[in-house]
């Protein structure tokens, strides 16, 4: 299951124009984010997830420093960041269809660097993951044969506190240079976000790649696209579907996970038969009565399957998880006894959750009122095809909840990580439009706690706490189960299937060698099972498969409405600029000569007072500095700009021992116009 990473930075952001010269990377034009920022909207990676993630190579930075520096400031103009006006200065502008490709290996692997790899083979299957091998999130696999190309998933990942402002996070899709037109079909295993949240921005590649899913799963996809203005050629299909694309034959089997109809892949090919489980667990009672089909898989196993790709997530976890239907008792036996007022937060996609919470709210005589952007879309959905049931008149609306006496209501809100924006750390902070948390009621967290986020969920809790509210996580009562197969079920799995070949997906590197050991216990061969981390590239030929080399993966940020406008070196900035504040600086030079017409102005932000106060000092070694360059007859604003940059960083670093973001402006003027106002500067800025 998923749930999403928090972005505890977060606030608004503006919905800037597309940019003319990006076509291809360009967001779509409708506004990606609203009121309610991504938050829940979808729930990622999941509950045994680390704090590592294993993507260090896109925080590694350097890399390809300055690759994209051109490119920034395009289209935030005004926001007082630099306009960069004469982009071209830096270098920027010229390398657009190559975004952020990282040359370093992706994640914690130190194995050393793999080679290119071959032409694909010509009777073989080649396998690459663009995402979701070594971290958790923004799934995505490529299947080729015969040169042409089937893509299972294609989600999001959250950015981590390393990746301020970054929205979200997407497979990067170099590797499908050239190879759009090639594309037989995109699957989808399940409706969660990181297996569709990327799929308006694969659409902007090519608009008609036909989506293959389940019911359910296409109906979010509709939703997701229809915010970008997208009309997908979307394809049903169900666990007992049998479809041929392209040389692809595809046969698909229930799966039990978090969210409603999920689906496994067989994917057949002249190569052999390839299993795909996506995300997966085995529950035994499964509230909507539908298990993961074990004797589909075992069918599969007897026609004999040449590779197994199984979700890692909780392989390293013994034993085996609890069932959703433990859930619904829990929550009815709390909800019940309640007193005053309860508000239940999950994840906004998981019904089987929402639904226990409906039958907790009619056992008390309760109405029920869902409150969040993503939980109020994706339930509408769920209810319109009958996966979510409640008695007519149990679910009302925010407004009326609110009038209601606190003992007649239940509210179901996202939320659950602590997310700033969310409709339960409003609540928390009281800044809630409608609610009003009051001592005695009785708050529910019925969903994992997601590492990395434990500092703001807490915060959320004890504000909570501190009014009086009663809080309930999973570590109180079991009020939440994982959406993945712990260790003991990937064994069953393994045993059904009884692959050749296995490739563990899904998961940071704990997760894929935990999961390679427990294929391995079950009679693989220790040689056939491959580690193939976001990148590596697997061809299975002649019943084999084997890592042949790789190609090189980065990450694809999202940061407002456009795609692969920032790398590594603007995400540097940024943390420079949180960690070590800002010294902006003013210099009105004459354009001819490019001596200084009036004492430069530094200011300061992110500094105590004692160093604010320093700041005339700043102001007389930029003076110094640029006496001493207009005597060298420099008059290039922009390297102008870069020596007071660099002396400045050097002097403050030395000085008080911190590293800020130093943005020196310097204005070049004709010398007999004698005034400057704002305008003129914006216009100008063209340094940095
Ligand atoms: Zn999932």
């Amino acid at each position: 299951m998923t749930e999403s990473r928090n972005r505890a930075r977060k606030v608004t952001r503006k919905a800037g124009p597309p940019e003319v010269e990006a076509v291809v990377f360009q967001a779509p034009e409708a506004a990606v984010q609203s009121a309610e920022p991504a938050t829940q909207d979808g729930e990622q990676a999941s509950e045994s997830a680390g704090n590592g993630r294993g993507r260090g190579a896109g925080n590694s930075a350097g890399n390809n420093s300055g690759n994209r520096r051109g490119g920034r400031g395009r289209g935030r103009n005004g926001n007082g960041n630099g306009g960069n006006g004469n982009a071209g200065n830096n270098g920027g502008g010229n390398n657009r269809g190559r975004r952020n490709v990282v040359k370093s290996m992706q994640g914690a692997d130190l194995t050393e660097r793999l080679p290119e790899p071959p032409q694909a083979p010509k009777d073989g299957l080649r396998i690459v993951a663009l995402g979701g091998i070594s971290e958790i999130g923004r799934n995505m696999t490529v299947f080729e044969y015969k040169g042409r190309l089937l893509i299972v998933d294609c989600g999001v990942l959250f950015p981590s506190s390393g990746e301020p402002g970054v929205d979200l996070i997407l497979p990067d899709f170099s590797y499908m240079e050239g190879k759009w037109d090639k594309v037989e079909a995109l699957v989808v295993t399940h409706g969660h976000e990181d297996h569709i949240g990327a799929i308006p921005w694969l659409l902007k590649q090519r608009h008609d790649i036909p989506i293959l899913a389940s019911r359910f799963t296409l109906a979010l996809i509709a939703a997701k696209t229809k915010e970008h203005r997208q009309r997908p050629k979307l394809i049903e299909v169900n666990e007992q579907s049998n479809v041929n694309r392209g040389p692809f034959n595809l046969r698909f089997f229930a799966v039990n996970h978090s969210i409603p109809e999920c689906l496994g892949i067989a994917i057949k090919t002249g190569a052999g038969l390839v299993v795909h489980t996506g995300d997966i667990k085995l529950d035994q009672t499964p509230t909507d009565g539908r298990p993961t089909d074990l004797p589909a898989m075992s069918r599969l196993g007897d026609e004999g399957v040449d590779l197994f790709l199984c979700d890692s997530t909780n392989a390293t976890t013994p034993g085996v998880s609890g069932s959703e239907s433990e859930i619904g008792p829990t929550l009815k036996r709390l909800v019940v006894d309640a007193k005053q007022r309860v508000i239940i937060a999950c994840f906004a996609s998981n019904v089987y959750r929402v639904q226990a919470a409906i039958d907790a709210a009619v056992a008390s005589g309760r109405k029920v009122a869902f409150n969040g952007r993503s939980m109020i879309r994706n339930m509408e959905i769920a209810e319109k095809m009958g996966l979510l049931k409640a008695p007519r008149g149990t679910i009302i609306q925010m407004d009326e909840a609110a009038k209601l006496a606190p003992h007649k209501v239940l509210l179901v809100t996202t939320g659950t990580q602590g997310e700033p924006m969310a409709a339960l750390s409003r609540m928390a902070r009281r800044e809630h439009r409608q609610i009003t948390v009051r001592d005695g009621d009785l708050i529910i967290l019925s969903s994992s706690l997601v590492p990395g986020n434990e500092e703001a969920v807490f915060g959320v809790i004890n504000m909570l706490a501190q009014i009086g509210a009663t809080v309930i996580t999973g570590r109180d009562a079991k009020v939440h189960t994982s959406g993945h197969g712990y260790s003991g079920e990937l064994l069953f799995l393994y045993n059904a299937v009884r692959p050749r070949n296995a490739m563990p997906v899904h998961g940071e590197w704990r997760h894929l060698r935990a999961n390679k050991e427990l294929a391995i216990s079950t009679g693989v061969q220790r040689d056939r099972v491959v580690l193939a981390q976001n990148g590596v590239v697997v061809d299975l030929v002649g019943g084999r498969a084997q890592v042949v080399g790789q190609i090189p993966v980065g990450n694809l940020y999202v940061d407002g409405v456009t795609m692969g406008d920032i790398d590594a070196k603007v995400l540097e900035d940024r943390t420079s600029m949180g960690e070590g504040g800002v010294i902006d600086i003013t210099a009105v030079i004459d354009n001819r000569t490019g001596r200084l017409l009036e004492r430069p102005t530094a200011r300061a932000l992110g500094f105590s007072e004692d160093a604010v106060a320093m700041m005339p000092e700043i102001a007389d070694l930029v003076e110094t500095i640029m006496i001493e360059q207009a005597g060298e007859g420099e008059n290039d604003p922009y390297r102008i700009a870069q020596q007071v940059r660099r002396k400045v960083a050097r002097f403050v670093e030395q000085k008080w021992r911190r590293k800020p973001f130093v943005m020196p402006t310097v204005v070049p003027m004709a010398s007999d116009t004698a005034v400057v106002d704002d305008a003129d500067l914006h216009n100008a800025r063209p340094s940095l």
